[in-house]
């Protein structure tokens, strides 16, 4: 019999208690490094212009009504993110070897591939391979649709890059047709992605060991600025002719994380009953959709479709996109020249190397403790700072306070 005594509480979620921490600390000059969210210049959340503009011309037409959305969700939409991702021209979108869903953002869209694969992946079920480290909400993702889960090595703790032929070996010594999760790009938390021809490798590795690459894309144009560049691993992919899945989400590119736009993608694999296979996947991928969120939310994704589909608004976006990732990369150059100036002992040079959101800095648990009981500036305990929480106000009083308690 269920019984209420019999449930354990749960341990907090680390970056909810900082973030409590962070908002009760009274101090003027702190400073939030664990945000997940970008940030200008001013430390303020910002709403991109083009998704202003969209939003606005949505609001104005007379036509919008809150009728249900299919169940795999506004077809102008997953249509425009299938190209989004895989490329206009993407051999698997003119072979009509693409399913697409919509989803409650990035997590959604990788719950959803989870809960497809582990349904129907073969006895005994395969693990699901994940870098270590990784983003947190993997694991409880993944082990909440009971797949195994195995870790492959990832980040070089001496170099602060990546630790390619540890990952190498690790996949090369995977069962048989395991589950691979990659990072698309801006790999979450360190930072640090592997180069293109290293991805060239990875992919020889996992096609030789038979194995399923599951993307999870949650950066695409906010990394480098250049929406193909960020995407290039997933193409590659897909012209090597694999089978795999893509999460995509529109929370960080789009500034939309609260209206939880994202899609799923399934790729099949090149052949001639790539049409039957994708209105099976369908199928069973709208019975999954049905039985956990019926539709999927419209608003955030009327605005990504309006901004996708139309010439003028997406080269808007682009600029926008531009502005997020400049000032990241600015930040990161001026962190980097700053902590350098002030002869903090250590090699800075992975502060600039890394890209998109995070940094991994190197800094210890302890460290981590220091600066933010003495200085007052907060990041997880793993040493891992959101780069959009710096700005051109705060970048000397963090690098002093790092290089203090370096020293
Ligand atoms: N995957 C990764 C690696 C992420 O960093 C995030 C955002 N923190 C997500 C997926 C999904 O986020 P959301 O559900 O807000 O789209």
């Amino acid at each position: 019999m269920f019984t209420a005594d019999n449930v354990p509480r749960a341990a907090e979620d680390p970056l909810f208690g900082l973030m409590a921490a962070y908002k009760k600390d009274t101090f003027d000059k702190k400073v939030d490094l664990g945000i997940g969210a970008y940030r200008d210049d001013n430390a303020k959340p910002w709403v991109l212009p083009v998704v202003k503009k969209a939003d606005d011309l949505l609001r104005k037409d007379p036509d919008l009504n809150h009728e249900y959305l299919p169940i795999a969700g506004l077809a102008d939409f997953t249509t425009a993110s299938q190209k989004l991702v895989l490329g206009a021209d993407s051999p698997a979108i003119r072979e009509k070897r693409v399913v697409s869903f919509q989803t409650v953002s990035g997590t959604g869209a990788v719950h959803l591939g989870g809960a497809f694969l582990s349904k129907f992946l073969p006895q005994p079920t395969p693990a699901i391979y994940m870098s270590s480290p990784t983003w947190a909400n993997h694991n409880q993702i993944f082990t909440n649709v009971r797949l195994p889960i195995k870790s492959y090595p990832y980040f070089s703790s001496e170099t602060k890059m990546l630790d390619f032929e540890g990952m190498i070996s690790a996949l090369s010594s995977a069962t048989k047709g395991s589950i691979i999760l990659l990072h698309a790009c801006a790999h979450n938390p360190t930072g640090v992605d592997p180069t293109q021809d290293q991805w060239k490798k990875i992919a020889e590795v996992v096609k030789a060991g038979s194995h399923f690459p599951f993307f999870d894309c949650a950066y695409q144009g906010f990394a480098s600025g250049d929406l193909a560049k960020d995407a290039w691993a997933v193409r590659y992919f897909v012209e090597q002719g694999f089978e795999l899945c893509v999460a995509q989400s529109y929370a960080k590119n789009f500034g939309l994380y609260g209206e939880r736009a994202g899609a799923f993608h399934f790729v099949t694999a090149p052949g001639s009953d790539a049409q039957d296979t994708v209105s099976r996947i369908a199928s069973q991928l709208a019975i999954l959709q049905r039985s956990e969120i019926s539709n999927p939310p419209a608003y955030g994704a009327r605005i990504a479709s309006m901004i996708l589909n139309d010439e003028n608004l997406f080269k808007e976006w682009e600029r926008d996109l531009k502005t997020m990732s400049g000032r990241i990369i600015e930040m990161r150059k001026a962190f980097r020249d700053k902590l350098e100036e002030f002869q903090t002992p250590g090699t800075w040079n992975h502060i600039t190397s890394q890209i998109g959101m995070f940094s991994f800095t190197g800094l210890n648990e302890k460290q981590v403790g220091i600066l933010k009981d003495k200085w007052h500036i907060y990041m997880t305990k793993n040493g891992r700072i959101s780069m959009a929480g710096l700005n051109t106000h705060n970048v000397t009083y963090v690098a002093e306070s790092v290089s203090a308690t370096v020293k």
